[in-house]
């Protein structure tokens, strides 16, 4: 145990009586300390180095009862735990931890499909269940429902990403909006359901989100509260009929008129799904390697990058979108769509395939880590309202940022019906320091400029925490600090997720 790294404020003998204890809970293979078996948990791709954001441990309990025990342990000496579900967060920190030495509680074993219930088309999950598992127990029912995920859909987890409040791309993209109801235990032990999943006997726990009184669920998102251990989830019913089609535009200046165009689309109902609309950067970077295409220093040039997606038949933005239902649904919804964007400006590609959009679990968003190589990559995720000005300011003020610190300015947007995320990969080689500097400080400015501008971020990693909390004002800061000493007292959980402490 000498070099080993000790939790924020615990003593070595504290330390060695909590694994001993956790052993005996979880069994010695499921405790991990040696730097050998805790550094795939503390690596990362977002431009900190490893050792950084680096656990001490990891614990991996295989039940509630065995969660209880554990972080009963972690009360009792003070050890501060992670809850993972399945940590491959990748891009916002994977399963490292944002206070070096926090120990990792990877709940990857608790991985239980319950309450499947086909009438209502709702299904409860434990932290560990993959949307590959969740996609083939639904193939064994028999049922046709399908599932919406991120983009690295079939490796990760609904509890994760819809704790982390992520996006896919189908009419149930927002993840947290298709949660209904969440089982969450507490530092103290309490084990509570939010919801109307506390009446006795429940018959409505995944069927009515709200509840009575005060709805929880929203902060156990995000946040350092409590460990949820079960999560309801809406599954949609497969459509009748669906249509894939790109619309793309020439030239950058097109993004005023295509989001004006696309927001009346979301609004009305037209597009039921946010979709994904890409620049000449992000589709560029999704086929080619840029050593294939610019051998000069610094960014891509965004002409050589549009230039070579005009090869492609594409252009300088391309929006990907699926229309779905009955068949004579998706035929009207096509013509009006074809009418308003074509008069924004776009050309159309009508059948055109994105496996995400239809429930086809993919690994091609992983394409990126070629672009550069060396599996450096950080998601700069600010908001922007959806009018087409404001999403030209902002996405303008990102590249001169980017451009000024030699980063390739790549932008894959989810269109909500009001707020368009603007997800930017900065992808760099870890091998090279210097690069890594870079990215960070590209990083960094990119957060601050941005709130100079009126604008918030979405979503960070476990290396930006605090300064995005921090641009959100004391009362906001003090607020959450207060629920957390409220419901964890000593600081258990997660110390700075979010920039929350004690
Ligand atoms: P995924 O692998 O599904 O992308 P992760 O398991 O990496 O997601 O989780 C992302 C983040 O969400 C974690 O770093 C943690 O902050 C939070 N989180 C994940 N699972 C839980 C959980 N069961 N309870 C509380 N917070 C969680």
């Amino acid at each position: 145990m000498a070099d080993i790294l000790l939790p924020p404020g615990t003593s070595p003998a504290d330390f060695r009586s909590f694994l001993k204890s956790c052993e005996a809970v979880v069994g010695a293979e499921w405790v991990k300390f040696s730097v050998q078996d805790v550094a795939p948990y503390g690596h990362v791709a977002m431009p900190f180095d490893d050792d950084d954001h680096m656990p001490s441990a990891a614990v991996c309990p295989s039940s509630i009862e065995e969660v209880k025990a554990v972080v009963a342990i972690a009360s009792r000496l003070r050890v501060p735990l992670w809850p993972t579900s399945t940590g491959r967060n990748i891009g916002y920190g994977s399963s490292s931890v944002a206070d070096r030495g926090t120990v990792v509680l990877d709940l990857r074993r608790m991985n239980r499909i319950s309450d499947f219930d086909p009438e209502l088309g709702t299904v409860v999950v434990e932290p560990g269940v993959t949307y590959h598992q969740l996609q083939e127990f639904i193939r064994t029912t028999g049922h046709d429902f399908w599932l919406d995920f991120p983009g690295p859909g079939p490796i990760v987890s609904p509890i994760g990403n819809t704790l982390e409040r992520g996006h896919g791309v189908t009419p149930y993209g927002d993840h947290f909006a298709h949660s209904c109801g969440f089982e969450v235990l507490l530092s103290d032990g309490t084990v509570f359901r939010t919801g109307l999943g506390g009446v006795a006997d429940t018959t409505s726990w995944q069927a009515f989100r709200y509840g009575y009184g005060p709805t929880l669920d929203g902060i156990f998102t995000q946040s350092n509260f409590g460990i949820v251990t079960k999560m309801g989830l809406w599954l949609m019913p497969a459509p009748k009929a669906h249509k894939t089609v790109i619309a793309h535009w020439p030239d950058p200046s097109d993004i005023v008129r295509l989001t004006d165009a696309v927001r009346g689309l979301r609004l009305d109902g037209t597009i039921q799904t946010e979709g994904v609309l890409g620049n000449a950067g992000i589709f560029l970077a999704a086929t080619r390697r840029k050593a294939e295409v610019y051998d000069g220093q610094g960014a891509i040039p965004q002409e050589l990058a549009i230039a070579e997606l005009k090869k492609m038949g594409l252009g300088a933005w391309n929006y990907v979108f699926t229309l779905y239902g009955r068949p004579d649904r998706v035929e009207s919804d096509w013509q009006e769509a074809k009418a308003r964007l074509e008069a924004a400006g776009a050309t159309l590609i009508p059948d055109a395939k994105d496996e995400q959009q239809i429930n086809e679990l993919t690994l091609k968003s992983f394409a990126l880590f070629n672009w550069i190589g060396g599996g450096g990559l950080t998601w700069c995720a600010p908001v922007a309202p959806m009018r087409g000005a404001d999403m030209q300011r902002q996405l303008e003020l990102a590249q001169s940022i980017t451009d000024r610190h030699g980063v390739d300015f790549m932008v894959g947007t989810a269109f909500g019906e009001r707020a368009a995320l603007n997800v930017m990969p900065l992808i760099y080689d870890r091998g090279d320091t210097e690069q890594m500097a870079r990215v960070r400080a590209c990083y960094v400015e990119l957060v601050d400029a941005m709130a100079a501008a009126g604008f918030g971020m979405y979503r960070t990693s476990v290396g930006f925490m605090d300064q995005v909390a921090s641009l959100h004002g004391k009362a906001n800061l003090d607020i959450n600090r207060r629920i957390k000493r409220a419901l964890d007292p000593s600081g258990i959980i997660a110390p700075g997720k979010s920039g929350i402490r004690i």
